[in-house]
C-alpha cells in the first residue's frame, strides 16, 4: 500500500479564535498525519455568494454526512491524488457550490487530506502543489485598524484599514514592519484619543473610534514614520466589505460612524479621492456584491495606480470570476479555500484568474485557527499577497511558516511586486 493510501479519518468540534465552535479532521494515511480545522467569517462580513459553511441543518449535520458518507468514500483513497478526492466531495454533495455538506466540512477535509500527503511524503506542503525548483513568497498584507462587522462599538465602517511594506527585501523583514507600524498606530491611538483603552477587533487590528478618513490619517502618519526609520516603501490600502454598508432599498453606502450616506455615484467619487489623497495600493470590495459595473468603472479609472480587488463579489468561485473578468471588474482577486470547498476548486479559479493577468490574495478568515495550509497554498500559488492580520497566534501562525520556508529554502524569494 503507498505510504500516501488514506486509512482513518476523525473528527470533532473545537473552537476558532472567536469561541466559536468549529468542526476539526484529522486525515491519517500508512505514513503520515493532516489536522486542519475550520475558519469562518463574521455574520455581516461572509459573502452572499460563498459556499455555505455547513449542511442546510448545521454543524451537527455536517457531523453526520461525514460519519455516514464522507469518511466511508474517501477511506483506501490516495492522499496524493488531491484531485481525484476533491471530485468525490463533489460528488458526495452533489450541487455546485457545497449546499449540501457545506464549504467548512469540504474545505477541511481537502486541505487536511493535502496536508498528510505533503506529512507522508516527508515534504513541505507547497511542494506538493508546486514541482518547480524556485518558489515566490507573498507580501503580508496586514490589517491595522478595523471596523465593520469586525468590530464592536463605535469604529470606522469599513472593514479594514490595511498596509503593505512593497519595498521589503525578505518576507520576515514585512513581518516586522507590519508590527512596527501596528504597535505606532497604538501608540498614536493612545496619544489622540483619550477614550482609546486598547481595544482590538477579531483579526486583532485595532478598535478605534475614528472615522475612515481619520482612521487612513493616523495609518499614514504611523506608515511614514515606520518607513523613514526603516528606509523601505510602505503603502497603504482598504477592504471596505461594502455589503455590510449598502442598504438596497435606499440604494446608498451608508457611514454610521460618519454619519454619511452615499450613492454608488458617489461612493465612486471617495474611493477614487481615497485613491489619490492616500496613494492607495490597494481598495478590497469597494462596492457591494452584486455591483460588478461599478468595480468596473473604478478598475477603469485607477486600476493602473491601485489593484482593486474582488472579495465578496467573487467568492472565489470559477463563474463568479470569469463574469467579473468578462467585465473587466478587478485586477485582483482574494481566494478564501473554505469560500470555494477544495483545493482543486480554488486551483481552477486561481488559473483563470492568473491567465487574465489578475493578482491573488490568499486570505485568512475572521474567526481562524492555528492551521498555516494558506501560507503554503500562498507559496505553491504564486500568490502577490497573503492578507493574515498582524497579530495574535492564530494569524502568526501563517505568517511564522512563511518565515520557515523563506529560511529553509535558498530560492524562495519575495515575488516581485
Ligand atoms: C474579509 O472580508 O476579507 C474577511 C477576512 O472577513 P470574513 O472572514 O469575516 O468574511
Ligand atoms: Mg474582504
Amino acid at each position: 500500500m503507498p505510504e500516501t493510501t488514506i486509512t482513518h479519518i476523525r473528527y470533532r468540534t473545537v473552537y476558532d479564535s472567536r469561541g466559536v465552535e468549529t468542526l476539526e479532521v484529522d486525515v491519517i494515511t500508512e505514513k503520515g498525519f493532516g489536522r486542519v480545522a475550520a475558519p469562518f467569517g463574521a455574520p455581516g462580513s461572509r459573502g452572499e455568494f460563498e459556499a455555505p459553511a455547513y449542511a442546510p441543518g448545521g454543524l451537527r449535520e455536517s457531523m453526520a454526512i461525514l460519519e455516514k458518507t464522507l469518511i466511508p468514500s474517501l477511506i483506501g483513497m490516495d492522499a496524493a491524488e488531491q484531485e481525484k478526492i476533491d471530485d468525490i466531495l463533489l460528488q458526495v454533495d452533489g450541487t455546485p457550490n457545497f449546499e449540501k455538506i457545506g464549504g467548512n466540512t469540504a474545505a477541511i477535509l481537502s486541505t487536511a487530506v493535502g496536508t498528510a500527503a505533503a506529512d507522508s511524503l516527508k515534504i513541505p506542503m507547497f511542494k506538493l502543489f508546486r514541482k518547480d525548483e524556485e518558489w515566490t513568497l507573498p507580501y503580508p498584507l496586514g490589517n491595522i485598524i478595523g471596523g465593520g462587522a469586525h468590530s464592536l462599538g463605535p469604529a470606522p465602517d469599513m472593514q479594514e484599514h490595511l498596509i503593505v511594506p512593497i519595498g521589503a527585501k525578505t518576507v520576515q523583514q514585512a513581518i516586522e514592519i507590519n508590527l512596527r507600524v501596528h504597535d505606532q498606530v497604538g501608540k498614536l491611538l493612545e496619544r489622540k484619543d483619550p477614550g482609546f483603552a486598547g481595544g482590538t477587533d477579531d483579526e486583532n487590528a485595532w478598535a478605534a473610534n475614528l472615522n475612515d478618513v481619520e482612521a487612513l490619517k493616523i495609518l499614514e502618519e504611523a506608515a511614514d514614520r515606520i518607513s523613514d526609520e526603516e528606509g523601505v516603501e510602505i503603502r497603504m490600502g482598504l477592504d471596505l466589505a461594502a455589503d455590510r454598508i449598502w442598504d438596497p432599498a435606499g440604494k446608498v453606502y451608508k457611514y454610521d460612524r460618519e454619519g454619511a450616506s452615499r450613492t454608488t455615484q458617489r461612493q465612486l467619487d471617495f474611493l477614487g479621492e481615497l485613491i489619490v489623497r492616500f496613494n492607495l495600493i490597494y481598495v478590497e470590495d469597494g462596492f457591494n456584491s452584486n455591483d460588478y459595473d461599478s468595480f468596473s468603472l473604478l478598475n477603469r479609472n485607477f486600476g493602473h495606480r491601485c489593484l482593486i480587488c474582488a472579495d465578496d463579489v467573487y467568492a472565489s468561485n470559477y463563474e463568479r470570476t470569469k463574469t467579473g473578468i468578462g467585465k473587466g471588474s478587478a485586477g485582483a482577486m482574494i481566494i478564501k479555500p473554505n469560500q470555494v470547498g477544495t483545493i482543486t476548486g480554488a486551483k481552477q479559479t486561481i488559473s483563470l484568474a492568473q491567465s487574465h493577468g489578475m493578482k491573488i490574495i490568499l486570505s485568512h478568515r475572521s474567526g481562524e485557527t492555528p492551521d498555516d495550509s494558506i501560507a503554503h497554498l500562498a507559496v505553491a500559488w504564486n500568490a502577490l499577497m497573503i492578507k493574515t492580520g498582524v497579530k495574535g497566534g492564530e494569524r502568526l501562525a501563517k505568517l511564522n511558516e512563511l518565515i520557515r520556508i523563506e529560511q529553509a529554502f535558498e530560492k524562495a524569494h519575495l515575488i516581485k511586486w
